[in-house]
């Protein structure tokens, strides 16, 4: 039986892990921290009883290699798809924007839409009606910036604040200034165009810590965690891996993926020569309030700092997020949560008098990489020099921004890599559709 270590047990490492397993491979993987699932895992509190997800992560139905990943380990009914997105003006106008039905049937929900006027709404199907087209022509896309790209089809200043942003910010953690034309094209045509369902919103029903708790890998028994266990070198010996070394001790496999984040990676591997990203920051708050102040599950919210508000249990407490975090990161903790209160206020207006028990504030600098102009061709491959080395991460060449999809994608490619070099090549990417 082929043996493969896997440095990182981030979704990288295991969606590497659980193909791997399809092959045959006995696996072990090293992760430095003591719960599995890295950025997109949960976090103890004190003082707090259950485990809490640090930084609130949601999916799409475009998200085809995540949800087959949670098929392939058993969880995919913990994902429950909501069918529309509700969106609150300050003053708690709320607007829905149904995403299910046919290609007609999601038009006519987005031109009933009452955040946004109808020459909003115009300039914003006009743009959307090229994606496809430029998509699939334009060779600079990659060069130009989506901010620019927007001016270029004329959108209105509403459209920009109620609908681009927003988009971009949740999508990819980043401006449409600093956003390549490229990604932001590819994620609205898998979002809104390729497919229907492609904008359902997936949330977790339970922590992400749960999802990939040690006891569901217990059905996988060729696959060991080493929790806790930092990979302190990577050993070479001319075009190969010897070893890696955790702990102070040698361990040696047939085939080793490196799913770290690429700092850790570029610091373990030098030779690899790895690529510096700039990295864009998200901010979750947490809020326990004594008596419910939020009524519906999650919801989007206009015009203001804060961009999402979830419903995390019955309504007291209430998860914030602000992707793209530059400048509520920089304000003290104190600041931050005063803001974040304050602007919940705006649009659940129980949350200024309900009396708060508890906040806690997460701040993530290096959240996820900024998708910006001129990136694409820069992410590395999942090959590398080293024969037996193979890359995983959402940093590497996966076509995706920075998310769980882009993750899971990374190990899949990473396990493609490493069957082929073992002659036992499988295929376990599932492609998007082509534009
Ligand atoms: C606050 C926040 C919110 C987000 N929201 C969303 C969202 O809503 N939807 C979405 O799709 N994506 C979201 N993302 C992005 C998503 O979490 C990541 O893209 C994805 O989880 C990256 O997975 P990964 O396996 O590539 O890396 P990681 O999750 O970073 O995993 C790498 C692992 O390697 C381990 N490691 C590092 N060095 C070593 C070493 N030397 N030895 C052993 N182990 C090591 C780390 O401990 C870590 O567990 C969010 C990210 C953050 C931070």
């Amino acid at each position: 039986m082929p043996r493969a270590i896997v440095i990182g047990g981030g979704l990288a490492g295991m969606a590497a892990a659980l193909a791997l397993h399809e092959s045959g491979f006995e696996i072990e993987i090293f992760e430095a921290r003591n719960r599995p699932g890295g950025r997109a895992g949960s976090i103890r509190v004190e003082g707090v009883p259950e485990w809490i997800d640090a930084g609130q992560h949601i999916l799409l139905g475009c998200c085809r290699n995540l949800l087959d990943f949670y098929r392939r380990l058993g969880v995919r009914h913990l994902i429950r798809f909501h069918d529309e997105y509700v969106f609150v003006e300050p003053g708690g106008r709320r607007w829905v924007l149904a995403t299910g039905g046919s290609g007609p049937a999601r038009l006519a929900a987005f031109l009933r839409l009452g955040s946004l006027g109808l020459r909003d709404k115009l300039a914003i199907l006009r743009a959307m009606a090229v994606v496809r087209h430029e998509l699939a022509r334009r060779e600079d896309l990659d060069a130009v910036s989506m901010g620019a790209w927007l001016a270029s089809h004329r959108q209105t200043p509403r459209a920009l604040a109620r609908f681009w942003r927003p988009l971009m910010v949740s999508a990819l953690n980043e401006e449409p200034e600093r956003v390549s034309a490229w990604h932001a094209l590819q994620a609205l045509w898998l979002i809104f165009l390729a497919s229907p369902g492609g904008a359902r919103l997936g949330v977790p029903t339970v922590p992400l810590g749960e999802i990939y708790s040690e006891e569901r890998w217990r059905a996988f028994p060729n696959i060991a965690f080493r929790l806790g266990t930092r990979v302190e070198r990577v050993l070479t010996e001319g075009c190969r891996i010897a070893g890696i070394q955790a702990r102070g001790a040698i361990h040696r496999a047939d085939a080793y993926v490196l799913a770290t984040p690429v700092e850790q990676a570029r610091a373990l591997v030098p030779r690899l020569d790895l690529p510096k990203l700039e990295m864009s920051p998200i901010v979750a708050v947490h809020l326990w309030f004594e008596r419910p102040v939020m009524d519906l599950p999650q919801a989007a919210l206009l015009d203001r700092t804060v961009q999402w508000a979830f419903n995390k249990h019955e309504g007291r407490y209430v998860q914030l997020v602000v992707s793209a975090a530059r400048r509520p990161a920089s304000l003290s903790n104190e600041a931050a949560v005063g803001l974040a209160l304050r602007e919940l206020g705006e649009f659940f207006p129980l949350a200024r008098t309900v009396r708060l028990e508890r906040a806690l504030l997460v701040k993530q600098m290096r959240a996820t990489f900024s998708p910006v102009p001129g990136l694409r061709t820069r992410r590395p491959a999942n090959r590398t020099t080293l024969a037996n080395l193979f890359l995983a991460g959402d940093w590497t060449d996966t076509g995706w921004p920075a998310t769980m999809e882009g993750a899971v994608r990374s190990g899949y490619l990473a396990a493609e890599a490493a069957t082929c070099a073992a002659n036992i090549p499988a295929r376990f990417l599932i492609p998007d559709p082509a534009p």
